[in-house]
């Protein structure tokens, strides 16, 4: 998966590279699924929600560019994948999933993978997590009609903001970092990610 789906696609943050070899990927996917868990692709954890794709993933944390002492916040836990990737990445990790049965099952695979520091919160992410704030690095899983405001004020200064903005089914990733002068944004790679549903999503 690094090598074919990762650094062949300019994937170069060695540190992202490293994470995403240790973290157990099968533990994620559920049981049925396991033997798809190292394909180019998102896979079904129920609720008619995905696990990211590996390399959509890679791309979040490479545009994060953690050095190891932040903190962050994840949103659309999911199977937290996404999350456990970011705990090898961060100093400490908060994660929130609107849906209390995958923040159940987010819980419960962090758990069982050895990720017991990452904090699993149920609730509706476009509006953050207002009692962890703030945050060096926001990493949002699922796609946003426009620059969620209350993530972006989430942010410490310089703090960065990874989201997929755009329509349903077509988005780009828009990488923004918070500076005196308001929000510095980057589009980055097409995509496509499952909507944000909330009050600052669809
Ligand atoms: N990071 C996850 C990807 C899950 S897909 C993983 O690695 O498996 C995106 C997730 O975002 C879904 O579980 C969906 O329920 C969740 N989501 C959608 N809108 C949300 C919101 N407003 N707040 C929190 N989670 C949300």
């Amino acid at each position: 998966m690094v090598e074919l789906q990762l650094r062949s696609r300019d994937v170069a943050d060695e540190r992202v590279l490293a994470a995403m070899e240790r973290v157990p990927r099968e533990l994620f996917v559920p049981d049925s699924l396991r033997d798809r868990a190292y394909d180019d692709a998102a896979l079904p954890i129920g609720g008619g929600q995905t696990i990211s794709q590996p390399y959509m993933v890679a791309r979040i944390c490479e545009a994060l560019a953690l050095r190891g002492d932040e903190r962050v916040l994840d949103v659309g836990s999911g199977s937290g994948y996404q999350a456990a990737v970011l705990a090898e990445l961060a100093a400490e990790v908060d994660t929130i999933e609107r849906m209390p049965e995958l923040a159940e099952l987010a819980r419960a695979n962090l758990l069982a993978a050895g990720y017991d520091r990452v904090r699993v919160h149920t609730g509706d992410g476009s509006r953050g997590l207002s009692e962890r704030a703030p945050f060096d690095a926001i990493a949002v899983a699922a796609a946003a009609p426009e620059l969620p405001q209350t993530l972006y004020e989430q942010l410490e200064p310089r703090g960065r903001l990874v989201v997929p903005v755009g329509r349903r089914g077509i988005q780009r990733l828009e990488v923004i970092t918070r500076s005196p002068e308001g929000p510095a944004v980057i589009r980055s790679v097409p995509c496509r990610f499952v909507p944000l549903v909330g009050e600052e999503g669809f």
